[in-house]
Order: structure tokens, then sequence, then C-alpha cells
């Protein structure tokens, strides 16, 4: 038993090793951005227009090559249910811009946008700063907090999703089954 027991330890801690290594490859992964021109780390351009489906989500797509939801991943190609579900998402909000001193065309570049489902987009628009920076002076600053912006929000909207999911598994899905 004692023998089972110092085993145990052992994998467990050579487990944690790996474990911490996958997850910040993961973290790197699964930022939308590294798969934008030039890994998201240039300013984009702005989209134009006022439809977000016909003109400035079109656009988006063609600019930086994303066609998911950044959070959920549902893809706005693949059916016209989830194309009308698609809404362009400023990852920093530009009421940042009013805390901290950012340039409002970084705050709108394509750079600064995700393409989110209607539903990880309404799920979560809280946004605290923990800068003590009052001034963003270079653009790799911003991309800094816009790539930990996105982060945070991205665990709170996939714990919103683990609860809703829940709500769903056992309230909703059994009175379709009747
Ligand atoms: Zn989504």
């Amino acid at each position: 038993m004692r023998n089972m027991d110092s085993n145990n330890v052992v994998i467990s801690i050579n487990l944690d090793r790996i474990t911490g290594e996958a997850e910040s490859e993961a973290i790197l992964e699964d930022l939308p951005f590294t798969h934008y021109p030039h890994q998201g780390r240039q300013l984009l351009g702005r989209v134009k227009g006022a439809n977000a489906k016909h003109e400035y989500g079109l656009q988006f797509m063609k600019v930086t090559g994303q066609t998911r939801c950044a959070y959920c991943g549902m893809d706005f190609t693949a059916s016209y249910e989830n194309w009308v579900q698609m809404a362009l998402d400023h990852v920093v909000p530009t009421s940042a811009g009013k805390v901290i001193s950012i340039n409002p065309d970084w705050l709108e570049d394509s750079a600064s946008k995700v393409l989110a489902c209607m539903t990880c987009n309404g799920y979560d628009n809280r946004f605290s700063l923990s800068e003590d920076k009052t001034c963003l002076e270079t653009l790799e600053d911003y991309f800094d907090l816009r790539d930990r912006v996105f982060s945070e929000r991205k665990k709170r909207i996939e714990n919103r999703h683990q609860e809703e999911r829940r709500f769903f598994d056992q309230l909703v899905k059994p009175i379709g089954k009747k």
C-alpha cells in the first residue's frame, strides 16, 4: 500500500508538470489573433458599413480569415442558422479608452475585434482593468492587453456555457423526450 501511495505521488507530480506546459501552449493556440495576418500583431485597418453581416462582418471575415465564434467555435459559414447569430465584438471595449488613454484607431481596428455568436457576445461584457498604467503608448503593449482581456473573457464565457448546459441537460432536454 505504502509503495502504491508513493508511486501515485510521483505520477501526479509528473502530470502536473505536463499539464502546466500543455496549458500555456493551449492559451496561445486559443488566441484567434494568431491566425490573423501578421499573427494579429499589426494593425489591419477598419471594416466599414452599417450592416453587421452584409457589410463589415463579411469584410472582417475576408481581412482576418476568421469564420468562427472566437469563444465557442460556432462556424458562421456552416449553416444559415449559424450565420444569423454572427456579431462583431470589440475585445477591448471602447469605454476602456476613456479609462486609460488608448488610441481610438487601435480600438476600432480589425486586429482589436473578433467574431462572436450572439450568445457569447451577450454573456459577458464585464471589463475591469488590472492595469496600473494610465496610458498605453506602444502597439505591443496594447496587443498584450487585448490578448489578456480576451483570455479572461473567454474563461468567463466558458463558465457561463457550462452553467447553461447543466440547466439544459436537467430541465430542458427531458421535456423534448416526453
Ligand atoms: Zn459563441
